[in-house]
């Protein structure tokens, strides 16, 4: 990068209005430090915590005018939390560490995923309410974020997908009824077929069963549901589509650990949950209610993916953690909740995912994907060792 491209982004960023009318965002000092290559920029906006809705418009004002600079093809700007007093200021007391729960003797001494002690967070456990599973799917597992726009869905497509690769009956149901985003992430479009006049037939690509509200209303139709349709539109979706035999159902959740987030996790027999966050505290604070949303409902936590967690410049290979990576793996450690693994901020992750070619199809063997499989791969081991621990599944314990 040259010193005038930096100096003419720099400018862009001097003249966009503030959100709160303030003074501009470079001599402010919010502005990260910024890479180039390939004609792509990136870098970081630190915000205060409580104002990061207000600065999503600027965020995005920030993406398009850099992006129109002359040389640059595209930008990708990513808002992080500001850090007071280090940055741990609203962080709650670090819970103890795991110990593995009904240590068994022939188990692994691994913490059982999801289930920390002291961690639960406050408030009541909700009962496990008696969940019918569907017949012929095997297991669902829920991904899930505590705000939107961390990478949720395409992690839920990618993962699916790299479950398949490793030989697994996929489906992926979309259960974000407010913002479906799988008919885009998957190029699907069109009505699902019904059978004998309610059951759906589920739309395919790549190998995958896919279900969606997005094929059942026009993208535009606004969509002002109240608590019971939801519910009713989710349970029509998982129980009145012909999945046929699946090893594991994928539930792209809606963003959020609302109420509606919550009943659907009590409303679906879940076998677990994939966490996806970013580096930034922001992202990981709203991650937290996540995992002690699914432990009210005693839903086992699978593990947590950092998204968006490095740059690797395309030129040299260098890795630049211009998001402050790493934040989900230590949050992961400190939880006793699996790491997944952490996919990198990459331009042909956003373009293969927003033209519907997912990089584990397009791309199968490049690095993305390889990235992608070995999630696949931890999520798998996560979920069996969930069932292994699980008090109500027998246990064969073989000498
Ligand atoms: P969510 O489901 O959390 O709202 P999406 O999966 O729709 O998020 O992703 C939001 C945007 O970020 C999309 O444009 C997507 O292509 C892009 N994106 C997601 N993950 C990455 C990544 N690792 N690198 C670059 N872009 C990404």
């Amino acid at each position: 990068m040259t010193q005038d491209q930096k100096d003419r982004i720099l400018a862009v960023l001097r003249a966009i209005p503030m959100p709160d009318g303030g003074a501009d965002a470079v001599s402010r000092g919010m502005v990260s430090e910024i890479f180039v290559a390939s004609g792509k920029a990136f870098f970081s906006l630190s915000v205060p915590a409580s104002d990061a809705e207000r600065f999503e418009g600027f965020r995005r004002e920030a993406e398009r005018r850099v992006g129109e600079l002359d040389g640059i093809e595209a930008a990708m700007v990513a808002l992080t939390a500001e850090r007071k007093g280090g940055g741990m200021a609203a962080r709650p007391p670090a819970a103890p560490r795991a110990a593995p729960a009904a240590p068994h003797p022939h188990h692994h001494p691994r913490p059982r995923p999801g289930t920390p002690p002291a961690a639960s967070g406050p408030g009541p456990v909700v009962p496990r309410a008696a969940k019918p599973g569907i017949p012929g799917i095997a297991r669902i597992v829920a991904v899930a974020s505590g705000k939107g726009g961390v990478g949720k869905s395409t992690t839920a497509v990618n993962l699916a997908l790299g479950l398949q690769s490793l030989g697994l009956k996929i489906g992926l149901l979309d259960a974000d009824i407010y913002g479906p985003s799988v008919p885009r992430l998957l190029n699907l479009k069109g009505r699902p077929e019904t059978v004998g006049g309610r059951t759906m037939v589920p739309l395919q690509a790549y190998g995958l069963k896919a279900m969606s509200m997005g094929f059942l209303v026009e993208e535009e139709t606004p969509m002002i549901w109240r608590g019971p349709m939801v519910m009713s539109a989710l349970t029509q979706m998982l129980r009145e589509v012909e999945w046929g035999e699946l090893d594991i159902l994928v539930v792209d959740m809606p963003p959020g650990t609302g109420d509606a987030q919550l009943t659907m996790a009590q409303q679906v027999p879940l076998a677990g949950a994939v966490i996806v966050s970013t580096p930034q505290d922001l992202a990981l604070i709203d991650a937290r209610k996540g995992l002690a949303m699914f432990r009210k409902v005693e839903v086992p936590v699978l593990g947590i993916v950092e998204n968006m967690s490095y740059f690797l410049a395309p030129d040299t290979g260098k890795r630049y953690d211009i998001f402050g990576h790493g934040g989900a793996r230590a949050e992961a450690e400190r939880l006793g909740v699996p790491f997944l693994g952490e996919v990198p901020i990459e331009m042909a992750i956003r373009e293969s995912s927003d033209s519907g070619h997912p990089v584990m199809a397009s791309d199968p063997d490049g690095p993305h994907a390889a990235v992608y499989r070995e999630i696949a791969r931890r999520t798998l081991a996560s979920i069996e060792g969930v069932a292994a621990a699980a008090p109500q599944a027998p246990t064969i314990v073989f000498e």
